[in-house]
C-alpha cells in the first residue's frame, strides 16, 4: 500500500472526534448563536502523536507552495493568537522554518510583543488550527505587513466554508490561498427560535467562545 502523504478530510475528522477536538451537541455561544457541532482545537494537540500527524499534513500541503519551499530556511511561522502556537512549533519544525512568532490580544487589540522589531521578521506563513471567519488571519496580514514582511503563504487544520479560502495581500497582485486539511460545512443559527435542537428540547452547552 501506498502510504498517505496527506491524510485526507475525514481522516483528519476522525482524529478530531476520537480526540474530542470535534464534538456534536447543541451548544450556545455568548453571542446567542446556536450550533449542532463544536471545535476545541487545544483538545487534539494535546496529544503530541495527534499534533504532529496534523502538523506535518499541513506542513506538506505548505510545502507544494513552490513560493513557501523556495523561501526555507528564511521563513517565519506566524499565529494569530495563542491557540495557533502548537500548530506554529510543529509546523515550523516540519518544514525547519528559522522563526515563530504570535500575536496576541491586548484590550482587543491584535499586537506583537513589544520589542519585535520591523525588519527582523522572514517572510511569513500565517497558521491556525481553526479559521471560523477569517478575520483573525486578515488582521494578522495587516500585522505582519505593518512589519514590513510579506505574507507568502497561509494554513490551517480547518476552515469553515463561510471563511475565505484567499486572502487579498494589499499591494500584491495575487492573493495567497488559506490552505487546510478540512473544509468544514458549519451550521449556524441566529438564536433559539430558530434552532432545530431547541425545538426537540436538546439540553444546551454554553460554550465560552
Ligand atoms: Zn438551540
Amino acid at each position: 500500500m501506498m502510504p498517505q502523504l496527506i491524510p485526507d478530510s475525514e481522516q483528519v475528522m476522525s482524529i478530531l472526534k476520537k480526540t474530542g477536538a470535534f464534538r456534536e451537541g447543541h451548544f450556545v455561544y455568548p453571542s446567542g448563536q446556536h450550533t449542532p457541532h463544536y471545535f476545541q482545537m487545544p483538545l487534539a494537540f494535546r496529544y503530541y502523536d495527534t499534533a504532529r500527524v496534523l502538523a506535518v499534513a499541513l506542513s506538506r500541503k505548505l510545502r507544494l507552495e513552490k513560493v513557501v519551499s523556495s523561501a526555507l530556511p528564511k521563513l517565519s511561522i506566524i499565529s494569530p493568537s495563542p491557540g495557533g502556537i502548537p500548530v506554529a512549533f510543529a509546523v515550523r519544525e516540519a518544514l525547519t522554518a528559522d522563526q515563530i512568532y504570535w500575536a496576541e490580544r491586548e484590550e482587543g487589540k491584535r499586537m506583537f510583543r513589544q520589542y519585535v522589531n520591523a525588519g527582523e521578521v522572514s517572510p511569513a506563513v500565517i497558521v491556525d488550527d481553526i479559521s471560523r471567519t477569517g478575520d483573525a488571519i486578515k488582521d494578522t496580514v495587516n500585522l505582519v505587513r505593518e512589519m514590513g514582511t510579506k505574507v507568502i503563504g497561509c494554513g490551517t487544520i480547518v476552515r469553515f466554508k463561510g471563511s475565505p479560502d484567499h486572502i487579498e495581500i494589499p499591494g500584491e497582485d495575487d492573493p495567497v490561498p488559506v490552505l487546510s486539511l478540512v473544509e468544514f460545512d458549519a451550521k449556524w443559527y441566529d438564536d433559539g427560535d430558530s434552532c432545530a435542537d431547541c425545538k426537540k428540547g436538546v439540553p444546551e452547552e454554553h460554550v465560552r467562545f
